[in-house]
């Protein structure tokens, strides 16, 4: 099979596996425990991964809080601040095109009594400084939360800006960054976002770990969020329970290899992208591209072939022997919730599906090429 779906997951990278397996093995120790090498032994791994998570972001080891996934760290975030926050607005400002995870729990705090704005998009699904700029003058809310690159359109915003402007307004920004992770450079010491979520698996790292960046304040103290979890106070207390050591080395080590090879590995996909994109339009001359041209995660396409119906092209490339997607979470009943938000129409995202890519894809990707060019006859609406 050839795997285009690497927006949903990624497959492990050899050398991650590796680092793992000896902590699921003989290096068993838990780190919270006392006086012996084994605990101290994974004590030290944790710390080096979290040292490898810190680089690629460039930030502070003890900024980044280890979590089962950006879902967590998103409900974390969130629900945490609402929480703990509570002398404060109890006005949220985010975008429609969020992950479930955010659009999900804006839901329950609106069930709370908060405000949830949304703010205005461009069709390729950036969010103008303006649209922000009126929200926040609107009345100042408690948290802006705008993801760094989207899971279906592959498109990335502004967050540098976006995130100095609610600087300037003194209110909490957060950033889902788990598309963009390892794609997308990220220097948060120079990028004054307050919160932002990842998961490992989006750039070849294990399933069900992943982390939260939390910055100190000038006076090195941290914003009081309330746990989602509340027991052994791991991880400065913000989220408690065993450490899962294999999948916190495996993560470590897939920031390290991102960060190491970064240039190769973007360069790698950008160059591959170019040659299925060059190539599709000579086959699909109808074809729209509705990624942004410029600001887009290296890999990530959101293509669309007007006329044909996604979910039958989808199985039938499936059975073909290809992976791609139709976007999150779609179905013929339901179409993409992101490809609606941003104004596209719903003939143009029932002919929508997703292609991406990953750095050890080779030239035989191109394959899909004929195969489309094919079945988009056959899948006609
Ligand atoms: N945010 C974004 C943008 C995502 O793409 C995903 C995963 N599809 C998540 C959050 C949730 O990540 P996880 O399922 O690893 O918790």
């Amino acid at each position: 099979m050839i795997y285009l779906d690497n927006s949903a997951t990624t497959p492990i990278d050899p050398e991650v596996r590796e680092a793992m397996l000896p902590y699921l093995q003989e290096e068993f120790g838990n780190p919270s425990s006392k006086y012996y090498t084994l605990a101290d032994q994974a004590r030290k791994a944790v710390e080096e991964a979290r040292d490898q998570v810190a680089a690629l972001l460039n930030a502070k080891p003890d900024e980044i809080i280890f979590t089962s996934g950006a879902t967590e760290s998103n409900n974390f975030i969130f629900k945490g601040l609402a929480d703990s926050q509570t002398d404060r607005s109890k006005h949220i400002i985010t975008t429609a095109i969020e992950h479930k995870s955010i659009l999900a729990t804006c839901q329950y705090l609106a069930g709370k009594g908060f405000r949830i704005s949304y703010a205005d998009l461009t069709l390729h699904g950036q969010v103008p400084m303006d649209a922000l700029r009126r929200l926040l003058q609107e009345e100042p809310p408690l948290l802006v939360s705008i993801m760094w690159g989207n899971n279906e359109l592959g498109t990335t915003n502004h967050i540098a800006n976006l995130a100095a402007l609610c600087q300037e307004h003194n209110v909490f920004f957060h950033s889902d960054a788990t598309q963009v992770l390892g794609k997308c450079a990220i220097n948060l010491s120079k990028t004054p976002v307050h919160f932002l979520s990842c998961s490992a698996h989006k750039l070849h790292g294990p399933k069900g770990i992943g982390a939260c960046y939390i910055r100190k304040n000038e006076l090195g103290q941290k914003p009081k969020i309330t746990p989602l979890l509340h027991g052994g106070s791991q991880e400065s207390g913000y989220r408690s329970g065993t450490l899962a050591v294999h999948n916190i080395v495996g993560f470590g080590k897939a920031c390290q290899l991102a960060r190491q090879r970064f240039n190769e590995h973007t360069a790698a996909i950008y160059r591959l992208q170019q040659q299925l994109l060059k190539a599709l339009q000579t086959a699909l001359p109808t074809m729209v591209v509705n990624t942004h041209p410029l600001d887009a995660i290296p890999g990530v396409l959101s293509l669309t072939f007007p006329g044909v119906d996604n979910e039958r092209l989808a199985k039938a490339l499936a059975a073909e022997g290809f992976a791609v997607s139709t976007g999150s979470a779609c179905s013929a009943a339901e179409p993409s919730y992101v490809l609606k938000a941003v104004g596209l129409p719903l003939d143009h995202i029932r002919a929508t599906i997703r292609v991406s890519l990953n750095h050890f894809h080779t030239a035989e990707i191109l394959r899909i090429v004929p195969v489309l060019q094919q079945l988009c006859e056959t899948c006609r609406r």
